[in-house]
């Protein structure tokens, strides 16, 4: 997956992409240039280097950060990547991206990430417990409750998070469930957590899908990246809309079957070989090719700069949901605009995760929890909610539905910042 996409000719990292959406939509709402700058830039930025015992005895430094990039509706908020691609501009743009969609669905959050360059496929469980403590240590002069609550992202999970909280918890000399999100159940966790970003990108695209005509019962669907999203995704459209997956991926490829595939054999596959190449009753297809696989919906789910000026032409689904943050470059989005393409953006279609992180910190800070029905409910409202906001500004000012998204986004922490007098 490339860290950095190509641009008229030019490499873009993350950051320039997440940095060239800001200031497109910023310059359409006319915005004085010095709040520009403002947005196009992270408030604060952590570095740091760590040292893990390793299980042979032997110490190693790794390097982490946290980057917050913006508070002026709410406390930070912002998942934890652990990948040997981690970047500060790729973590960056990762906060700039949480910081509109927080916005945009309505949450009272600015946007945060983190990361820490490691390959947890390398590490045995002990060491990614030493690393996550020590990383968490290093960070918790900027992390807590009410200033920056960390959730997980690409290959971090609900136990990261419980050894997050459980050192957080340590340093202050009681519980704070608080400090993070996508907890398990048992020390206040969500019903619904796991699930929520998958479960999101269906009610958004369902919304999408209403308003194209597109039926979703028996309609295809491409997947790539087959971990929290990916695979949820695939079963909650499979099971709850009756769509038929006929193509999936992971880092190693993906597999290929007109006729369908159960995404539940699929992932108790991977479960046992490690991927989902190999998947009996399929063909092999490349992580490209699933990308130019025809269907009615292509999913991205694994990293960014997935969709691209040179590929975008030859994508031959109907609706792009994103479940991914940042797969499509901007080139890419105007390619995919003309062609009829609707792309559902990252900051809508995945922003269930967060919604329900939002939930778990509710009811964390109140310790009185919800039930899966109450949990899907809320999740759903806002989600319909939130993606007629996008569908209809899209409709009137004639743009894409990113475009859209970031006007409503923009809007409303340009108005927090002047009703705050922060900016006039
Ligand atoms: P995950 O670690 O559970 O899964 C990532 C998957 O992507 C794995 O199956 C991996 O094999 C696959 N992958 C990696 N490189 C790939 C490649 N080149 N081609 C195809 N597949 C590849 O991570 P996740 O939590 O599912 O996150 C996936 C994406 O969704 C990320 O962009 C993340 O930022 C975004 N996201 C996650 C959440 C969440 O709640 N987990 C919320 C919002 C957005």
């Amino acid at each position: 997956m490339p860290k950095a996409a190509k641009s008229g000719g030019k490499e873009m990292s993350a950051f320039d992409i997440a940095q060239a959406q800001i200031e497109a939509v910023g310059k359409r709402l006319g915005l004085d240039p010095g709040l520009l700058d403002v947005l196009k830039n992270p408030n604060r930025e952590l570095t740091v280097n760590f040292p893990v015992k390793m299980d042979d005895g032997s110490i190693r430094v790794f390097t982490g950060f946290r980057v917050q990039y913006n508070q002026v509706l709410g406390p930070f908020k912002g998942g934890i990547r652990y990948h040997p691609d981690v970047t500060l501009e790729e973590v960056r743009a990762l906060a700039a991206w949480m910081t509109w969609k927080c916005a945009v669905i309505g949450l009272p959050y600015g946007g945060a990430k983190g990361g820490v360059i490691c390959n947890p496929k390398e590490l045995s469980p002990s060491e990614l417990e030493r690393l996550t403590r020590r990383f968490t240590s290093e960070i918790s002069i900027i992390i807590g409750p009410q200033k920056d609550i960390p959730a997980p992202d690409v290959y971090t999970d609900a136990q990261v998070m419980a050894w997050v909280m459980d050192t957080f918890s340590m340093n202050e000399g009681y519980s704070v469930p608080g400090v993070v999100t996508g907890k398990p159940l048992v020390i206040g966790g969500s019903k619904g957590r796991e699930e929520a970003t998958s479960r999101g990108t269906m009610y958004a695209t369902r919304e999408a899908a209403k308003n194209l005509g597109l039926d979703l019962a028996g309609a295809t669907i491409a997947v790539q990246g087959y971990g929290n999203v990916g695979y949820n995704a695939a079963r909650l459209f499979s099971e709850e809309c009756g769509s038929k997956i006929i193509a999936v991926s992971d880092s190693r490829g993906g597999v290929y079957n007109p006729g369908g595939i159960d995404p539940m054999e699929v992932k108790a596959f991977k479960d046992k070989t490690g991927s989902v190449v190999g998947f009996p009753g399929t063909k092999p297809l490349t992580n490209e090719g699933l990308l130019e696989v025809e269907c009615d919906i292509l999913i991205p789910a694994a990293l960014e700069g997935a969709i691209t000026a040179s590929n975008a032409p030859r994508i031959r689904a109907k609706i792009v949901a994103e479940g991914a943050n940042g797969p499509t470059t901007p080139e890419a989005d105007e390619i995919l605009f003309k062609r009829g393409i609707t792309v559902i953006p990252d900051i809508l279609c995945n922003a269930g995760g967060v919604t329900v992180s939002y939930f778990e910190w509710v009811q964390s800070l109140q310790h009185f929890f919800w039930t899966f029905e109450e949990v899907k409910k809320r999740l759903e409202d806002i989600m319909i909610r939130a993606f007629a906001e996008v569908w209809d500004m899209s409709r009137e000012e004639k743009v894409d539905m990113r475009t859209a998204a970031y006007m409503v986004a923009m809007r409303k922490v340009v108005e927090a910042y002047r009703v705050r007098g922060i900016y006039p």
